[in-house]
Protein backbone atom coordinates (compact mmCIF):
# COMPACT_ATOMS: atom_id res chain seq x y z
CA UNK A 1 0.00 0.00 0.00
CA UNK A 2 2.58 2.08 0.95
CA UNK A 3 4.29 2.20 -2.48
CA UNK A 4 0.90 2.29 -4.59
CA UNK A 5 0.52 5.93 -2.25
CA UNK A 6 4.13 6.85 -3.30
CA UNK A 7 3.66 6.18 -6.71
CA UNK A 8 0.40 8.16 -6.87
CA UNK A 9 1.92 11.36 -5.30
CA UNK A 10 4.63 10.95 -7.80
CA UNK A 11 2.55 10.66 -10.69
CA UNK A 12 0.14 14.02 -9.41
CA UNK A 13 3.04 15.80 -8.77
CA UNK A 14 3.88 17.18 -12.34
CA UNK A 15 0.05 18.51 -12.29
CA UNK A 16 0.91 20.18 -9.29
CA UNK A 17 3.44 21.95 -11.07
CA UNK A 18 1.19 22.55 -13.70
CA UNK A 19 -1.19 23.97 -12.12
CA UNK A 20 0.68 26.36 -10.28
CA UNK A 21 2.54 27.74 -13.30
CA UNK A 22 -0.35 28.33 -15.02
CA UNK A 23 -2.23 30.56 -12.57
CA UNK A 24 1.24 32.92 -12.11
CA UNK A 25 0.37 33.74 -15.63
CA UNK A 26 -1.39 36.34 -14.31
CA UNK A 27 0.98 38.96 -13.27
CA UNK A 28 1.47 43.00 -12.54
CA UNK A 29 3.86 43.42 -14.66
CA UNK A 30 6.23 46.65 -13.72
CA UNK A 31 5.77 49.63 -15.62
CA UNK A 32 8.37 49.52 -18.81
CA UNK A 33 9.17 52.96 -17.96
CA UNK A 34 9.41 55.62 -15.35
CA UNK A 35 5.38 57.84 -13.80
CA UNK A 36 7.24 60.76 -15.72
CA UNK A 37 8.70 59.28 -18.50
CA UNK A 38 5.32 60.04 -20.53
CA UNK A 39 5.37 63.57 -19.41
CA UNK A 40 4.17 66.49 -20.73
CA UNK A 41 1.34 64.34 -22.21
CA UNK A 42 1.01 62.44 -19.44
CA UNK A 43 1.75 63.79 -15.90
CA UNK A 44 3.79 61.53 -13.41
CA UNK A 45 1.21 62.14 -10.92
CA UNK A 46 -1.42 60.52 -12.92
CA UNK A 47 0.39 57.55 -14.48
CA UNK A 48 1.34 56.84 -10.38
CA UNK A 49 -2.19 57.01 -9.58
CA UNK A 50 -3.21 55.06 -12.61
CA UNK A 51 -0.71 52.24 -12.42
CA UNK A 52 -0.13 51.77 -8.43
CA UNK A 53 -4.25 52.07 -7.72
CA UNK A 54 -5.85 51.77 -11.01
CA UNK A 55 -4.41 49.19 -12.61
CA UNK A 56 -3.74 47.23 -9.06
CA UNK A 57 -7.49 47.35 -7.88
CA UNK A 58 -8.64 45.59 -10.88
CA UNK A 59 -5.18 43.22 -10.37
CA UNK A 60 -6.27 42.57 -6.95
CA UNK A 61 -9.58 42.24 -7.65
CA UNK A 62 -9.42 40.20 -9.99
CA UNK A 63 -7.41 37.44 -8.31
CA UNK A 64 -10.08 37.62 -5.40
CA UNK A 65 -12.82 36.65 -8.36
CA UNK A 66 -10.78 33.99 -9.57
CA UNK A 67 -10.61 32.53 -5.85
CA UNK A 68 -14.11 33.04 -5.05
CA UNK A 69 -15.43 31.95 -7.95
CA UNK A 70 -13.14 28.63 -8.21
CA UNK A 71 -11.79 29.73 -11.63
CA UNK A 72 -8.16 29.47 -10.48
CA UNK A 73 -7.46 26.75 -13.73
CA UNK A 74 -8.70 29.15 -16.35
CA UNK A 75 -6.15 31.65 -18.55
CA UNK A 76 -6.77 35.00 -18.71
CA UNK A 77 -7.58 34.74 -22.31
CA UNK A 78 -10.76 32.33 -21.19
CA UNK A 79 -11.90 34.68 -18.84
CA UNK A 80 -12.22 37.39 -21.30
CA UNK A 81 -13.22 34.81 -24.33
CA UNK A 82 -16.33 34.13 -22.12
CA UNK A 83 -16.69 37.14 -19.31
CA UNK A 84 -20.30 37.50 -20.41
CA UNK A 85 -20.78 34.07 -18.36
CA UNK A 86 -18.94 34.82 -15.81
CA UNK A 87 -19.85 37.17 -12.25
CA UNK A 88 -19.45 40.68 -13.28
CA UNK A 89 -16.32 40.91 -10.99
CA UNK A 90 -14.65 38.43 -13.71
CA UNK A 91 -15.79 40.84 -16.69
CA UNK A 92 -14.61 44.04 -14.94
CA UNK A 93 -11.42 43.16 -13.46
CA UNK A 94 -9.76 40.53 -16.73
CA UNK A 95 -10.97 43.55 -18.64
CA UNK A 96 -9.20 46.24 -16.26
CA UNK A 97 -6.41 44.17 -15.81
CA UNK A 98 -6.02 42.59 -19.92
CA UNK A 99 -6.80 46.78 -21.02
CA UNK A 100 -4.11 48.24 -18.97
CA UNK A 101 -1.39 45.78 -19.40
CA UNK A 102 -1.80 46.45 -23.15
CA UNK A 103 -2.01 50.39 -22.69
CA UNK A 104 1.31 50.74 -20.85
CA UNK A 105 3.21 48.73 -23.46
CA UNK A 106 1.65 50.59 -26.30
CA UNK A 107 3.01 53.95 -25.02
CA UNK A 108 6.54 55.08 -24.40
CA UNK A 109 8.82 58.09 -24.31
CA UNK A 110 9.90 59.56 -27.13
CA UNK A 111 7.88 57.81 -29.31
CA UNK A 112 4.40 58.95 -32.23
CA UNK A 113 5.55 59.56 -35.46
CA UNK A 114 4.05 57.83 -38.43
CA UNK A 115 3.94 53.69 -38.12
CA UNK A 116 6.56 52.25 -40.49
CA UNK A 117 6.46 49.01 -42.54
CA UNK A 118 4.11 46.57 -42.97
CA UNK A 119 1.31 48.14 -40.29
CA UNK A 120 1.99 51.75 -41.82
CA UNK A 121 0.98 50.16 -45.35
CA UNK A 122 -1.68 48.64 -43.97
CA UNK A 123 -3.34 51.60 -42.45
CA UNK A 124 -2.77 53.77 -45.27
CA UNK A 125 -5.04 50.71 -47.06
CA UNK A 126 -7.69 50.70 -44.86
CA UNK A 127 -8.60 54.03 -43.75
CA UNK A 128 -7.20 55.81 -46.54
CA UNK A 129 -4.24 58.23 -45.08
CA UNK A 130 -2.73 58.26 -41.32
CA UNK A 131 -4.57 61.91 -40.78
CA UNK A 132 -7.75 59.71 -41.71
CA UNK A 133 -6.57 56.75 -39.05
CA UNK A 134 -6.24 59.10 -36.58
CA UNK A 135 -9.15 60.76 -37.25
CA UNK A 136 -11.28 58.01 -37.13
CA UNK A 137 -9.37 56.43 -33.96
CA UNK A 138 -10.05 59.90 -32.13
CA UNK A 139 -13.85 59.73 -32.91
CA UNK A 140 -14.28 56.27 -31.34
CA UNK A 141 -12.26 57.59 -28.34
CA UNK A 142 -14.38 61.00 -28.16
CA UNK A 143 -18.04 59.32 -29.04
CA UNK A 144 -17.60 56.77 -26.00
CA UNK A 145 -20.03 58.22 -23.68
CA UNK A 146 -18.51 58.16 -20.00
CA UNK A 147 -15.91 55.28 -19.36
CA UNK A 148 -14.26 53.09 -21.47
CA UNK A 149 -12.12 52.96 -24.44
CA UNK A 150 -10.77 53.49 -27.90
CA UNK A 151 -9.00 50.54 -30.01
CA UNK A 152 -7.53 49.71 -33.22
CA UNK A 153 -7.55 46.19 -33.71
CA UNK A 154 -7.10 42.76 -36.06
CA UNK A 155 -10.24 40.86 -36.49
CA UNK A 156 -10.20 37.23 -37.27
CA UNK A 157 -9.60 37.92 -41.43
CA UNK A 158 -6.67 39.61 -40.17
CA UNK A 159 -8.04 43.32 -41.27
CA UNK A 160 -7.75 46.27 -39.10
CA UNK A 161 -10.70 47.83 -37.51
CA UNK A 162 -11.39 50.76 -35.35
CA UNK A 163 -13.86 50.59 -32.39
CA UNK A 164 -15.01 51.47 -28.75
CA UNK A 165 -16.13 49.47 -25.98
CA UNK A 166 -17.60 50.83 -22.45
CA UNK A 167 -16.14 49.78 -18.68
CA UNK A 168 -13.29 47.77 -18.36
CA UNK A 169 -14.73 45.45 -21.67
CA UNK A 170 -12.87 44.85 -25.05
CA UNK A 171 -13.31 43.17 -28.38
CA UNK A 172 -11.76 40.20 -26.73
CA UNK A 173 -14.75 39.49 -25.14
CA UNK A 174 -18.11 37.57 -25.89
CA UNK A 175 -20.05 40.66 -24.86
CA UNK A 176 -18.52 43.18 -27.47
CA UNK A 177 -20.32 44.82 -30.71
CA UNK A 178 -17.15 44.24 -32.60
CA UNK A 179 -14.74 41.35 -32.06
CA UNK A 180 -11.06 40.95 -32.61
CA UNK A 181 -7.59 41.43 -30.83
CA UNK A 182 -6.79 44.81 -29.57
CA UNK A 183 -3.48 45.90 -30.56
CA UNK A 184 -3.83 49.54 -29.68
CA UNK A 185 -5.82 50.81 -27.01
CA UNK A 186 -6.75 54.01 -25.45
CA UNK A 187 -8.40 54.64 -21.59
CA UNK A 188 -10.61 57.24 -21.71
CA UNK A 189 -11.57 56.93 -18.48
CA UNK A 190 -11.60 60.22 -16.50
CA UNK A 191 -9.11 59.00 -14.03
CA UNK A 192 -6.58 58.48 -17.17
CA UNK A 193 -6.62 62.36 -17.41
CA UNK A 194 -8.47 64.21 -15.28
CA UNK A 195 -5.86 65.71 -13.13
CA UNK A 196 -4.29 67.03 -15.96
CA UNK A 197 -6.70 67.82 -18.44
CA UNK A 198 -10.31 68.11 -16.44
CA UNK A 199 -12.77 67.53 -18.67
CA UNK A 200 -11.04 68.36 -21.78
CA UNK A 201 -11.22 64.92 -23.44
CA UNK A 202 -10.39 66.21 -26.66
CA UNK A 203 -6.69 67.62 -25.27
CA UNK A 204 -5.93 64.29 -23.52
CA UNK A 205 -6.09 62.29 -26.99
CA UNK A 206 -4.29 64.67 -29.00
CA UNK A 207 -1.59 64.63 -26.80
CA UNK A 208 -2.02 60.62 -26.90
CA UNK A 209 -0.40 60.55 -30.44
CA UNK A 210 3.34 61.71 -29.23
CA UNK A 211 3.59 58.64 -26.97
CA UNK A 212 2.26 55.64 -29.11
CA UNK A 213 5.18 53.36 -29.47
CA UNK A 214 4.55 52.42 -32.89
CA UNK A 215 7.00 49.57 -32.93
CA UNK A 216 5.44 48.11 -30.36
CA UNK A 217 1.84 48.01 -32.24
CA UNK A 218 3.34 46.82 -35.22
CA UNK A 219 5.68 43.80 -33.70
CA UNK A 220 1.83 42.80 -32.08
CA UNK A 221 0.38 43.12 -35.45
CA UNK A 222 3.48 41.28 -37.60
CA UNK A 223 2.65 38.06 -34.63
CA UNK A 224 -0.90 37.86 -35.41
CA UNK A 225 -0.76 38.24 -38.93
CA UNK A 226 1.87 36.11 -39.08
CA UNK A 227 0.13 32.81 -37.04
CA UNK A 228 -2.79 33.68 -39.29
CA UNK A 229 -0.99 32.37 -42.13
CA UNK A 230 0.58 29.74 -40.53
CA UNK A 231 -2.45 28.66 -39.30
CA UNK A 232 -4.06 29.18 -43.04
CA UNK A 233 -1.75 27.18 -44.57
CA UNK A 234 -2.47 23.65 -42.54
MN1 LIG B 1 -7.54 53.25 -16.48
Amino acid sequence: MKTVSILAIAAFLPLAVFAQKKEASITFDSLPYAFNALEPYIDAKTMEIHYTRHHRGYFDNLLKAINENSLGDKPLSELLAKAGTFPPAIRNNAGGHYNHTLFWKVMAPNAGGVPQGVLGERIVATFGSFDKFKEEFTKAAMSRFGSGWAWLCVADNGTLFITSTPNQDNPLMDVAEKRGTPILGLDVWEHAYYLNYQNKRASYIDAFWNIVNWPEVSSRYLALTETKKQSGKK
